[in-house]
């Protein structure tokens, strides 16, 4: 997601208290930042957020961390946030790439990637969030029983991430190719914003949940 460079973003987020700003040195530490010892989520690359607050208002007992990259995105999860002002949600302004130094060993309980970018060039196969890369730092993190969680429109990506499982040593727990006609794996699905967007013209969705 990317939208036009929004005058004054950065500053915007530098002064929000939703957006932890000096993160790595919250490594190992995100328990006491949220003040309690509920499990810890994550969405990489979580755009505006949506999901991720209707998450964190479905599920009070669960802290959320929303991680994207580009300021103009956060900044409309932080404006919304302001507006919700849900004590369990956070943000990190990052890329991805460095997440095993803002989370310590077992500190994460669950990952959620939403409709990553594909990064179609083979040579670019390293960047895609669901590359054995990335499974290598998300089983630096993640609760020995934690499961990453993965939704995408995007055929090959999806046919690519589903290759990648058991190379990385992960396993695959539950898949899909058409997610909303999947009773048992659409139960309580929340959609997301670019879910709603292309199931509208009516792309399928698939997913994975995925565990070592
Ligand atoms: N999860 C949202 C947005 C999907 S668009 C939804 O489903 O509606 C993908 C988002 O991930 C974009 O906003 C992009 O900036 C962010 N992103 C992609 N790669 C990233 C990375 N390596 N680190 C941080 N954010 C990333």
């Amino acid at each position: 997601m990317r939208l036009r460079n929004i005058k004054g973003s950065r500053e915007n987020i530098q002064a929000s208290k939703y957006v932890v700003q000096e993160y790595r040195e919250q490594k190992g530490k995100w328990r006491e930042l949220f003040g309690n010892d509920h499990p810890i989520h994550i969405e990489i690359g979580m755009g505006k957020g949506r999901f991720l607050m209707d998450m964190a208002t479905l599920h009070p007992e669960i802290n959320y961390v929303g991680i994207e990259k580009y300021s103009s995105v956060l900044l409309r999860g932080i404006q919304k946030q302001e507006e919700l002002q849900l004590p369990n949600v956070m943000f990190i302004r990052m890329e991805a790439e460095y997440i095993t130094e803002v989370f310590a060993k077992d500190e994460v309980d669950r990952i959620y990637l939403n409709f990553s970018d594909p990064w179609p060039k083979d040579r670019h196969a390293k960047r895609r969030l669901e590359s054995r890369e990335f499974l290598k730092r998300y089983n630096e993190i993640l609760v020995p029983e934690g499961v990453v969680e993965f939704k995408t429109d995007n055929m090959d990506l999806f046919e690519f991430a589903l290759e990648e499982v058991e190379p990385a040593g992960w396993k695959l727990r539950q898949w899909t190719k058409d997610l909303h006609h999947d009773p048992k794996m659409n139960a309580g699905n929340v959609m997301t914003e670019y879910e709603e967007r292309f199931s509208s013209v009516g792309n399928p969705i698939c997913k994975y949940v995925i565990y070592r």
